[in-house]
């Protein structure tokens, strides 16, 4: 039975009506503490896989769950035309928070939405350029613009007739291909380390030879931290743990924990280009993501998360060689085991013994992207289920 089924039959005998375009886990959650998941059926499952990489506070967080509460009571919804105090509060604070080069911020709702703003603003401040460059086995997302620039989109789900400009898309981690960024080229989208791709990191070097080429062709840098950012990498974004400034940045997940928020974060060179009414949205900045925003960067600084998530990462890679595992790559809580078989193999034997991971586009790479908030003690569950599941024979 999926897990479709099984809502089914939880909720009465009528079908569950939800579009079947994903593939369903063997677990219905009910409910969630701290890193654990509580199935219906009584399991209590380590989460290692934070719902794609959103659940960074985990579950029942205090702070986060007492702001959204005390917001939703003080005041549910106002647009973007009537300033609020809380929306200010959140764009200072996450200015702040990044400790990069940007004075601008975008509130939006979810992170394909933030890359198609920011292409916009690329094309904007590059009029006449028709061009965008992104790196093989990259996922920016499945609107118009964003899914032209997923890797493998075009003949698995990309669904309209055509890309809204030309695509170019790059190898990985090679210096040699960064030639075919040109003065055609308005904008270089790149995830500093990508998600879907495998836990893949690019590395300090390749991303300054990269912010080099973009300022000797005059395209725009975009870094989609959409999964790596907002503290997962062990420093607030990659962007500072690699030491390159890109011209914008977007990110989300982790953002707002759970929340549908996103955003934008502009340079001075970038923000000077942005006019009145040239980007807009509903719900964005809303204050209830906003309130979230402020909580969730409160909650990272003042519970010392980063440093738990850099303390954390090197635990593993000390403690989980072990079993399947054969190596590391990636960043902090964007993790990938390089198994010695199929990921999905390891994942489902993980799952048999309570522990949630996940796979990727990499078939040899499980990806952890667990919450911040993880412990010695959860790496020790693991490294026992790993051990558990041995080596290939
Ligand atoms: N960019 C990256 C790097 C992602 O991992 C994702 C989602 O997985 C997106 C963009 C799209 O974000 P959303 O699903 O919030 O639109």
């Amino acid at each position: 039975m999926n897990a479709n089924a099984a809502t089914a039959a939880s909720a009465g005998s009528l079908p569950d009506y939800l579009a079947p375009v994903f593939a369903q886990y063997p677990l219905e959650v009910v409910s969630g503490e701290g890193v654990y998941l509580n199935t219906r059926d009584g399991r209590r499952v380590l989460d290692l896989y934070g719902g794609h990489a959103v659940a960074a506070l985990g579950y029942g967080h205090p702070g986060f769950t007492a702001a959204l509460a005390r917001q939703a009571r003080e005041l549910n919804f106002q647009s973007n035309a009537v300033p609020l105090a809380v929306r200010t509060r959140a764009a200072q604070r996450l200015i702040r928070f990044a400790g990069l080069d940007f004075n601008s911020v975008f509130f939006v709702n979810s992170g394909a939405e933030a890359n198609e703003n920011a292409l916009k603003m690329a094309f904007t401040a590059n009029a006449g350029r028709t061009e965008v460059v992104a790196l093989e086995q990259a996922f920016h997302g499945r609107t118009a613009a964003a899914g032209a620039l997923t890797w493998g989109s075009a003949g698995k789900w990309y669904g309209f007739p055509r890309a809204p400009f030309d695509v170019t898309f790059i190898p990985r981690r090679e210096v040699a291909a960064l030639a075919r960024i040109t003065e055609r080229t308005a904008a270089v989208i790149v995830e500093p380390v990508q998600g879907v791709g495998g836990a893949f990191e690019m590395g300090a070097s390749y991303l300054a030879a990269l912010r080099r080429r973009c300022q000797e062709t005059g395209a725009v840098l975009i870094f989609d931290e959409v999964q790596i950012g907002m503290g997962r990498c062990g420093e607030p974004f990659a962007a500072k743990l690699y030491g390159v400034q890109p011209d914008m940045l977007t990110t989300a997940k982790a953002l707002g924990n759970g929340f549908p928020c996103a955003a934008l974060l502009m340079s001075p060179r970038i923000a000077k280009a942005v006019k009145l009414d040239a980007l807009g949205t509903t719900f964005g900045g809303g204050p209830m993501a906003c309130a979230v925003i402020e909580a969730v960067i409160e909650a990272l600084e003042s519970e010392q998360l980063l440093a738990n998530v850099r303390r954390q990462t090197a635990y593993i890679r000390e403690r989980c060689r072990v079993g399947p595992v054969q190596g590391f790559q990636g960043e902090g809580f964007l993790h990938g085991l390089i198994m010695d078989r199929p990921a999905k193999l390891v994942h489902a034997e993980l799952l048999r013994r309570d522990i949630l991971t996940g796979t990727s586009g990499d078939p040899a790479v499980i990806r952890l992207l667990p919450p911040y908030t993880l412990q010695e003690s959860h790496v020790e569950q693991l490294r026992a289920a790993l051990l558990d599941i041995g080596s290939q024979p």
